[in-house]
C-alpha cells in the first residue's frame, strides 16, 4: 500500500541530476510534492559534458540568474567557417553566455533543495517496475524505493536504443591557447572531417576555452587533435571528454501513463547543434508543472498532457524546421559549403546579426539559406524532395 510519510516512499522519483532532472524537481517540490532525485555520479554536474553555450533570456525563462562565478564568459561574435570561406555574425545584440555547468548544475540543485526536493549522488537507478500503481526503483548498493510518478531524465542513454544514425559521437577538450579570443565563437564546416556536423571553439576567457567536434562515424579524439595539430603549437589540453550527441530532435510521447521523459532523454536537443540546456530545461519546467497539477485525489491524465502540448506547441515547428536545415547539411559537400557561403551577402549577415534569436535559429538559417543560388544547389542534391523543402523553408 502507498503511505507518502514511509521514508522510502515518494510523489515523483527523478532519475538523472542534471539540468531537465533537477527543473522538473524544483517545479514539483515547489507544489508540494515529495521529490527525490537520484543521480549515479558521484557529484551534481561532473563530470561537465557541455559547451555550456545559452541565452541570458533563456536562463532568464528558466527561472535562473546565475552568479557571477557561474558565467565563464560572454559572446560578442561568431566565426564561421568552411575550407576556403569565413562569415563574421555579430551576436552581440543576442546576449550570449558560457556557463560553467559544474557550478551551474549546482545551482539548479540547491533551487531544487530548496524548494524541498531531496537529492542523492552516487545512486545510479538500475531498474524500474511498474508494480500495483506505484514505481519500484532499484537503486545500484541502495534500498528500493517507490514513487507514483517516475522521471527519466538519464540523458542521451535513454535513447540509445531509438536509432543509431539519429547519435552521432562527439568529443570536447578544455584546453589553453593563445589562439582562442575571448569574444569569439567559432564554428567550423568541413564535410569529409565533420560529416553532418562541425567543430566548435567556445571560449571561456581570453587564450582558454573548449575544442569540440561532432560527426558521423568519426573518431573524436583524432579529429580533436588533428583540428589541434592544425591549429599549431601552443597549446595545452587541460580536460577531454566523450559523448554521444542525439540530432533527430523531440520522441514523443513524452508520458506513458505516470512514467514521463524529460530532457536530452526525450530528445529535446536542437537537431542543428545538440543545445539542450534552455530546450531540456523547459522540458523539465513543464513536465514538473504538469505532474503536479494531474497529481492528487482526482488524478486527472489530462493534466499530463499538457507537457507535451506546451512543449512541442514551444518548440515543435522550430524543431521540425531545424531537422529540415539538418537534413540539407547532411547532404552538402564541401565545395557546396564554400558556394552557399560565398553567395552571402553582407546585408544579410548584418541582417542576422540584428536580429538574430539563439534559442530560435532556424530564421537565421533559413536567411542563410535563401538565396537563388542556394536554393538551385538543394535543388540539385535533393532531387524529388526539393519541392517539400522549399515549400518548409517558405513557411519559416
Ligand atoms: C560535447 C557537448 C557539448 C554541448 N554543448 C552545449 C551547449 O553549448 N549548449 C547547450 O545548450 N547544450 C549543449 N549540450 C547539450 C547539453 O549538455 C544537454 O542538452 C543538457 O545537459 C541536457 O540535460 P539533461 O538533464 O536532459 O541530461 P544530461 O545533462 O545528459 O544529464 C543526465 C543525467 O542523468 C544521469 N544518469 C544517467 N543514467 C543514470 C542512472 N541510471 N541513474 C541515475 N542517474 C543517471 C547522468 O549522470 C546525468 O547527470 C552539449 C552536449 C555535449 C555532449
Amino acid at each position: 500500500m502507498f503511505n507518502k510519510n514511509h521514508e522510502n516512499t515518494y510523489d515523483a522519483i527523478v532519475a538523472g541530476g542534471s539540468v531537465s532532472g533537477l527543473l522538473a524537481a524544483r517545479e514539483m517540490s515547489s507544489k508540494g510534492m515529495k521529490v527525490i532525485v537520484l543521480e549515479e555520479d558521484h557529484e551534481i554536474g561532473t563530470p561537465e559534458h557541455c559547451g555550456g553555450v545559452v541565452s541570458q533570456k533563456g536562463l532568464e525563462t528558466l527561472g535562473i540568474i546565475p552568479r557571477i562565478k557561474t558565467i565563464d564568459n560572454e559572446i560578442k561574435r561568431a566565426i564561421i567557417r568552411t575550407r576556403n570561406r569565413e562569415l563574421e555574425i555579430d551576436s552581440s545584440n543576442q546576449k550570449v553566455i558560457v556557463i560553467d555547468r559544474r557550478s551551474f548544475d549546482k545551482e539548479l540543485a540547491f533551487q531544487a533543495q530548496s524548494s524541498g526536493a531531496e537529492i542523492n549522488t552516487s545512486s545510479a537507478v538500475l531498474k524500474n517496475t511498474f508494480e500495483g500503481g506505484v514505481f519500484k526503483v532499484k537503486i545500484k548498493g541502495g534500498v528500493d524505493l517507490y514513487g507514483k510518478y517516475f522521471v527519466d531524465a538519464r540523458g542521451v542513454g535513454t535513447l540509445v536504443n531509438k536509432g543509431k544514425r539519429s547519435i552521432l559521437p562527439s568529443g570536447q577538450y578544455e584546453i589553453y591557447a593563445p589562439w582562442i579570443n575571448k569574444d569569439t565563437i567559432e564554428v567550423i564546416f568541413d564535410a569529409d572531417l565533420y560529416p553532418g556536423f562541425f567543430a566548435w571553439v567556445i571560449p571561456t576567457g581570453e587564450g582558454k576555452g573548449k575544442v569540440g567536434v561532432a560527426g558521423r562515424n568519426i573518431n573524436p579524439n583524432e579529429s580533436i587533435n588533428n583540428f589541434l595539430n592544425k591549429r599549431g603549437k601552443p597549446y595545452s589540453i587541460i580536460r577531454k571528454i566523450y559523448a554521444p550527441i542525439w540530432i533527430d530532435g523531440y520522441v514523443t510521447p513524452f508520458s506513458i501513463g505516470k512514467n514521463v521523459v524529460v530532457g536530452d532523454a526525450a530528445g529535446q536537443t536542437k537537431p542543428t547543434t545538440a543545445g539542450g540546456i534552455f530546450t531540456g530545461g523547459m522540458g523539465g519546467i513543464f513536465a514538473g508543472r504538469a505532474i503536479a497539477d494531474s497529481h492528487g485525489e482526482n488524478y486527472d491524465e489530462k493534466y499530463l498532457g499538457r507537457y507535451e502540448d506546451n512543449w512541442t506547441s514551444q518548440f515543435g515547428k522550430e524543431f521540425d524546421r531545424l531537422r529540415l536545415m539538418r537534413s540539407i547539411l547532411e547532404r552538402l559537400d564541401n565545395k557546396s559549403l564554400d558556394k552557399i557561403f560565398s553567395d552571402i551577402s553582407q546585408k544579410t549577415l548584418e541582417k542576422i546579426s540584428a536580429a538574430g534569436d539563439f534559442d530560435f535559429h532556424s530564421i537565421a538559417l533559413k536567411q542563410f539559406l535563401d538565396t537563388k543560388l542556394t536554393l538551385n544547389l538543394i535543388y540539385t542534391l535533393m532531387g524529388n524532395e526539393y519541392r517539400k523543402v522549399v515549400r518548409d523553408l517558405s513557411k519559416i
